[in-house]
């Protein structure tokens, strides 16, 4: 147990809800985790409270000029306790994002600690049903009542935790994705690669657009020349091309997704041909047209792999693998999906288990 942690226990918990009533993002636990931050102080008084309202200046800073990050991350139910997938990781990307906003850094092995802590005390919400998890959301805001645009010299940062459904109620379902040849969602030297708030308002027109047309979301291109593959909303992209596969290099604009990394470690590991390079839609288009457009694949922790069936570019339809599931994207999800529960050996050492 982390020394310097106060637990305030919530005397008036809630009902769990119904294990077929999970939608994303919309329950939270009986407790929360926070942290503050002062210049000169660093972080301090790390505690674990009742989940409630918080009050902000209105003149926090979080308001005004968006100085915030988050990451998201599951924890599964396993036979022998609960399972972290790769959450090291989340910490150091929570940090990387944290850079870039001019947000000061957090400990990540004490954090790791605290995040464990409140998972501990929340087990009984981490849901059993097959697809479901606890999703944990790590963040942290500007909290300095100041209008100067500039850093903030106080911050917070919370940890609160939603159980989750399956994504894929009926199984693993190919989507449609619409190429978005107007708005842009980061350029390189932008805030692409960090996961900041308005990386992600910024794409809801986009979204509303793609969605009027019966997709699922979007999928970006480069800001510059609006021609070179960069991601899709909240998943990387891969493309299995003749028997390779394919994703866009880290270029400065695309997030680091952890199921990414994994996908390409996995890869890697199969002796399965993968490249990390600039992929335009022409060449994809290209492709599909000769046949040569295996599978395409959308990954990330939401979804973990969501293979793509179709993609609408500029009136052009690329359809995949005759919108079925490709062999790969299958492999792919059944392996991380049973490392991450613990029914696969997890032999890269990936999980973290909480007792
Ligand atoms: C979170 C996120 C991803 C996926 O990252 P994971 O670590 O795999 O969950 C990809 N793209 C964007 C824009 C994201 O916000």
């Amino acid at each position: 147990m982390s020394t310097d942690l106060e637990i305030v226990k919530n005397t008036n918990l809630k009902a769990k809800p119904e294990k077929d009533q999970l939608p994303f993002g919309r329950t939270f636990t009986d407790h929360m985790f926070v942290m503050d931050y002062e210049t000169g102080k660093g972080w301090y008084e790390p505690r674990i409270i009742p989940y409630e309202p918080i009050t902000l200046d209105p003149a926090a800073m979080i308001f005004h000029y968006g100085q915030t990050v988050f990451e998201g991350l599951k924890a599964y139910r396993a036979n022998d306790g609960i399972l972290l997938f790769r959450p090291d990781k989340n910490l150091e990307r929570l940090n990387l994002s944290s850079e870039r906003l001019s947000i000061p850094p957090i400990d990540e092995e004490r954090v790791m600690g605290y995040l464990k802590e409140l998972i501990h005390l929340e087990q009984d919400w981490v849901p059993s049903t097959p697809g479901t998890s606890l999703y944990v959301r790590p963040y942290i805001i500007a909290t300095e009542p100041n209008l100067s645009v500039a850093p903030s010299n106080t911050y917070k940062l919370m940890i609160i935790l939603s159980p989750v459904g399956s994504y894929f109620s009926g199984g693993l379902t190919p989507v449609k994705i619409s190429v978005e040849d107007k708005f842009t969602r980061a350029v390189k030297g932008g805030t692409g690669m960090a996961k900041t708030a308005g990386n992600y308002s910024s794409a809801y027109q986009a979204q509303a657009k793609a969605y009027k047309d019966g997709n699922a979301d979007v999928l970006w291109l480069d800001g510059v020349e609006k021609r070179y593959i960069e991601e899709v909303g909240s998943m990387n992209i891969f493309f299995k091309i003749n028997g390779e596969v394919v994703t866009p290099e880290l270029n400065g604009s695309i997030l680091h997704g952890i199921t990414r990394m994994s996908v390409i470690e996995l890869l890697k590991k199969w002796g399965i041909p993968v490249t990390e390079r600039k992929v335009s839609i022409d060449e994809l288009h290209q492709l599909s047209e000769k046949g040569q457009l295996e599978e395409a694949f959308g990954t990330g922790t939401a979804a973990v792999i969501s293979p793509v069936g179709e993609l609408n570019w500029a009136g052009e339809k690329m359809i995949i693998n005759n919108h079925e599931i490709g062999e790969l994207s299958q492999k792919l999800y059944d392996t991380i999906t049973g490392i991450q529960t613990g029914k696969l050996e997890d032999s890269q050492n990936w999980t973290v288990t909480i007792k």
